[in-house]
């Protein structure tokens, strides 16, 4: 336990009792003792007691480079104090600088879209989508395939293609056009094969939805990589090429969503070159800045985005957004990617993976852990009942608070579908060490023996 600085002063109970008087917590149910955090270091967070919690979760995916990166908070003074802001209408050196520096992590020829979330970047690639095919002569594709247990973001349309009922009940209906088709969950197969027979149906299912939906119908695909927040959902290896070749006999364009996946988290610089696809459309945002400021992008194939200027015509995006693109973020994305780029932690965060997969690997002997499944330095570890079900909430908030306890943060993909909230998550930020994955791995091995 560190003494931390008191910036703003004030009691700890003062500090909650405004925080209850005032702030609404997203999605975790009423929260009433949050930790305040007051400031972090590599991959540790310290709250206002002093308390130090390893961060193994980069907060929510996302702070890939770790906390107190001061390069990353100099790059952000120095572009605001030299220009806060313009809008993407005109343009700017960072956005240029970044857009190019996308093009190379993606090794292909896209143009940048920039907006400020996640969901954002969805929604700006569902419109792009049907826009294309508006203008291509083909206006009746409208519709998109996402997969169940999937999250694509919180917004009416992107709500739409997630494929978490208990997510989405209480706000349908939601973008319209999204159907669903079962996801490459082998641990539990949707076609009730088991590994060694495996039939891929979960991939030629795609082909079987386009002709029933009508291909003539139909703009594109979203997924991503592996499904993260949906439970750690790692395809077979032919799965997403398979998905990819469907599409493109059929003109339904790929959307490859890499909010989680991108910047190094697979294991790549992108989770798709895992698979060896190249997508029509990606979307990107999370690890694009490790968080130190929002941005999100959409990436799109060169050549779709040439029949948005057909001289003449109407065929110009209308869309925008006033902080999409901002001069501060995307400066803060050059400087976090150089630090990538420069401490080569893409191939860190590869080989923290398989390290952070042996130090779990004991878990298997425990009854309630029925499957681990990693994807570059992410990972579940799905728990279950002696009778293979799903392993009630309750226990899976234990297993959280003994963690927390142990100042260990990890995560859970809860709630996607009632019954199935039974998943921990662990990705932590690439500067982890094999010490703190210990740390970690401990934790986990306790807290689950304790209920095993
Ligand atoms: N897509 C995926 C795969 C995500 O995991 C998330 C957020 O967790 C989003 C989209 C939405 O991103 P945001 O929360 O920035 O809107």
């Amino acid at each position: 336990v560190d003494q931390q600085p008191q910036p703003f002063g004030g009691t700890k109970e003062e500090w909650l009792e405004k925080d209850r008087k005032y702030v609404w917590h997203h999605i975790s149910p009423h929260n009433d003792h949050p930790m305040i955090a007051v400031s972090g270091e590599g991959s540790w967070i310290t709250d206002q007691d002093g308390t130090r919690y390893l961060d193994a979760m980069s907060g929510l995916w996302c702070v890939n480079v770790g906390h107190g990166r001061e390069e990353i908070a100099q790059s952000a003074y120095e572009q605001m104090k030299a220009l806060a802001y313009v809008p993407m209408t005109q343009s700017h050196e960072p956005a240029i600088l970044l857009a190019e520096k996308l093009n190379d992590w993606l090794e292909g020829e896209y143009r940048i879209f920039f907006s400020n979330s996640g969901s954002d970047a969805n929604e700006v690639a569902f419109k792009i989508a049907r826009q294309f095919h508006h203008q291509n002569g083909e206006p009746t594709r409208h519709k998109f395939i996402s997969r169940h247990r999937a999250y694509h973001g919180n917004s009416m349309g992107a709500l739409g293609a997630t494929g978490q009922a208990a997510r989405k009940i209480k706000y349908e209906p939601l973008g319209v056009g999204f159907s669903h088709v079962p996801p490459p969950y082998c641990y539990r197969c949707p076609f009730g094969r088991n590994k060694d027979a495996c039939g891929l149906e979960c991939a030629t299912i795609y082909e079987e939805v386009i002709r029933w939906e009508g291909p003539e119908t139909v703009a594109a695909v979203i997924m991503e990589p592996v499904i993260t927040g949906g439970g750690m959902i790692v395809p077979p290896p032919d799965y997403m090429r398979t998905v990819q070749e469907i599409c493109q006999r059929y003109g339904v364009l790929l959307i490859v969503d890499e909010v989680i996946c991108g910047f190094g988290r697979s294991g790549q610089k992108f989770g798709h070159q895992n698979y060896g696809v190249q997508p029509d459309i990606v979307t990107m945002a999370k690890g694009m800045t490790s968080a130190y400021a929002p941005l999100s992008a959409t990436a799109v194939r060169a050549d779709l985005y040439e029949t948005f200027r057909e001289p003449g015509t109407d065929s110009h995006f209308r869309h925008v957004n006033t902080f999409g693109g901002n001069p501060v973020s995307c400066r803060v994305a050059l400087a976090n990617l150089e630090i990538l780029e420069r401490e080569n932690l893409v191939s860190r965060a590869d080989e923290l993976g398989y390290l952070l997969r042996d130090k779990l690997e004991p878990l298997l002997e425990l009854s309630m852990v029925g499957d681990i499944r990693t994807f570059g330095f992410a990972c579940g570890v799905e728990l279950i009942e002696a009778d293979g079900s799903p392993a009630h909430a309750d226990k899976v908030m234990n297993v959280l608070a003994s963690c927390k306890k142990d100042g260990i943060l990890i995560g859970k993909n809860g709630d996607t579908v009632p019954g199935f909230a039974n998943i921990l998550t662990i990705s932590p930020p690439f500067v982890t060490t094999e010490k703190e994955l210990d740390l970690i791995a401990g934790s986990l091995l306790a807290a689950l023996r304790s209920l095993d």
